[in-house]
């Protein structure tokens, strides 16, 4: 490597840890039944009619994909706001692509990030790739994000925002009413990056509605992925939403066939799965309140959330040894360390199944720890 001229920026990268798969875990472990709540996916499967169109599309897989990009963004736009057209929306390989794209397009050497101390780690991460300084700002007590000193934290080097709502782990929203207050004293030489791959599970409506922010002007991008609710985590699709000249300008940074028509016609079929939509949906909210009352009856902290996972804080033993604890019994949770809070675990809801053998497993857990004690 010596003779290589190596990308500084890239060298300053860290790697992104992702969540364990069942797979991985069994063949470590030698354990036949593993659990997965740990990465945040849709327990109930895909939507048959999505698996359905992509079956379908396998047979056209000796083609370049590009006409249905063209129907997902139509009917994004046209789902959205009656305001909103293709031109509006711009689809990539994951939202993590699209934040990649959207970074790509917005920082360089010598640029400004802020974010939260505690959020999804990917921020950080494609700053530094293109070249850019990440400013994290703590939370507040309520495990809230803190905008107003996040605003505080803007100089003349900030390009970008980044905000994740609801913010992964904490589950916790930005309000309207916040987001208002916040977007007219962000300089407009500065990008705001609204994350809203969780959006479609918030069912408090004082939820921001970013496509507002876009109507009005200002220099906001909205993040959406089909990975959570829709379920289609395995097949890579996100997009985000922007006024058309943003959109238009971020095209440059998307690499030709960035999603393949196998992917795309289910994202488009998932779209179509009211009942699967609502499934979705109200299963996240009952199993919500189910982990709630075990961890009221095993007297843990949780913060209430608006997404598809739990974060548990101030706990009595170690985040990381207990996560490993419960990892060893056959379920996999996430030690939040890496998005920012050491003391504490996040567990993806699941099935009442899945969540109930979770909570028997935690229970074990921090018996034995007690006893130990
Ligand atoms: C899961 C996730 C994403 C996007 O995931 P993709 O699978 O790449 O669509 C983006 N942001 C946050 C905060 C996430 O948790």
């Amino acid at each position: 490597m010596t003779q290589l001229q190596l990308n500084p920026h890239l060298l300053k990268v860290p790697l992104y840890i992702a969540g364990k798969s069942i797979e991985e875990v069994q063949e470590e472990l030698g354990l036949d039944e593993v659990v997965k709540l740990g990465s945040n996916e849709n327990p109930l499967g895909p939507s048959p009619l999505a698996v359905e169109a992509a079956r379908q599309m396998l047979s056209e897989a000796h083609r370049y994909p590009n006409y249905w990009e063209k129907v997902l963004r139509r009917r994004l736009g046209a789902a959205l706001d009656p305001d909103f057209t293709e031109q509006n929306i711009l689809i990539g390989n994951g939202g993590c692509d699209v934040l990649r794209m959207v970074t790509h397009g917005f920082m360089s050497a010598g640029g400004g990030m802020i974010t939260a101390s505690a959020t999804f780690p990917m921020f950080s991460i494609l700053a530094t790739m293109f070249g850019g300084q990440t400013v994290e700002v703590p939370l507040r007590a309520d495990y809230h994000l803190d905008l107003p000193a996040i605003q505080r934290a803007v100089t003349p080097a900030t390009r970008m925002i980044f905000l994740c709502t609801p913010n992964n782990p904490t589950g916790t929203i930005i309000s309207q009413s916040e987001a208002d207050a916040f977007i007219v004293n962000i300089p407009e030489q500065v990008i705001v990056v609204f994350d809203e791959s969780y959006g479609d599970f918030v069912s408090d409506p004082r939820h921001v509605n970013s496509l507002q922010l876009i109507k009005q002007g200002h220099n906001v991008v909205s993040v959406r992925s089909f990975s959570k609710k829709s379920g289609l985590a395995n097949l890579r699709v996100g997009y985000a939403i922007a006024r058309p000249e943003i959109i238009q300008y971020l095209h440059h940074a998307q690499m030709p066939f960035n999603t393949g028509s196998i992917a795309l016609v289910a994202a488009i079929a998932s779209l179509d799965d009211l009942e699967y939509q609502h499934q979705s949906t109200a299963l996240v909210q009952a199993e919500r309140t189910f982990l709630y009352a075990a961890f009221d009856e095993l007297d843990l902290t949780y913060i209430p959330s608006e997404a598809n996972f739990v974060l548990v804080t101030n706990l009595p033993v170690d985040a990381r040894a207990l996560a490993d604890a419960v990892l060893q019994k056959g379920v996999i949770i996430r030690w939040a360390g890496s998005m920012g809070l050491p003391d504490a675990i996040r567990v993806s809801v699941g099935t009442r199944k899945q969540n109930q053998e979770f909570v028997d497993v935690l229970r074990a857990v921090l018996e034995e720890a007690k006893a130990v004690a």
